[in-house]
């Protein structure tokens, strides 16, 4: 479950998988933020590391915590799209899934800033509601699933497939959320360090 296969990558071609480059760089994409505490410990993280990364926050989740969302783009870190109630596109009709979307990007602008990431809840959209994104946007998908929010895998777990998996130019998904939070908060760091120690650059995208 760790590695997206290859098969999906080459269904969704125009969507964005990993960003293959000869340089050490790894892409972190934190989802389903931003959350109080969780976010934080996740930006402080980074901090240490002097790494950044990708946050594709739920709309409703900034207007709940704009103090937080703040904290986000403060830090330098990019910000992406994922809608405003992560909604899962093969159950939603397609208006309703891009007006949803739009609300977050709305949410998003009242920071003063634009982004054209966006990233589908799930990782599931149709490929009519790619289809009314793609002009203007970014999809960005990922190669490792860190796994972090299945409860049925230890921390351990979790961090040893996640790094297993990772390779230069790779997108990794994490989660600032409360669901995955324990096992993030154990990977997470260890996961900088072991990469760290590598000489890896951890960017945004
Ligand atoms: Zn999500």
């Amino acid at each position: 479950m760790h590695k997206t296969n290859f098969l999906m990558r080459a269904l969704y071609p125009q969507f964005v998988w990993r960003k293959p480059s000869d340089e050490k760089k790894i892409y972190l994409t934190f989802d389903d933020g931003p959350i109080p505490e969780i976010t934080e410990f996740v930006l402080e993280t980074l901090e240490k590391y002097q790494a950044k990364a990708t946050f594709f926050c739920i709309g409703d989740n900034i207007n709940k915590n704009p103090g937080i969302f703040r904290k986000v783009i403060g830090a330098g870190h990019s910000v992406g799209n994922h809608t405003f109630n992560h909604l899962r596109g093969w159950a939603t009709d397609d208006v309703t899934y891009f007006e949803n979307s739009v609300r977050c990007k709305t949410e998003v602008e009242k920071f003063g800033i634009e982004t054209k990431l966006f990233r589908p809840p799930y990782g599931r959209i149709k490929r009519s509601q790619a289809r009314s994104l793609l002009p203007n946007h970014e999809i960005i998908m990922w190669d490792v699933l860190s796994g972090d929010f299945s409860q049925n895998l230890s921390p351990e777990t979790v961090l040893k497939k996640t790094i297993k998996h990772t390779e230069a130019g790779s997108i990794v998904l994490f989660h600032d959320s409360t669901k995955a939070n324990k096992r993030m908060a154990y990977a997470l760091p260890r996961f900088l360090e072991h990469f760290s120690s590598q000489e890896f650059q951890f960017s945004r995208l």
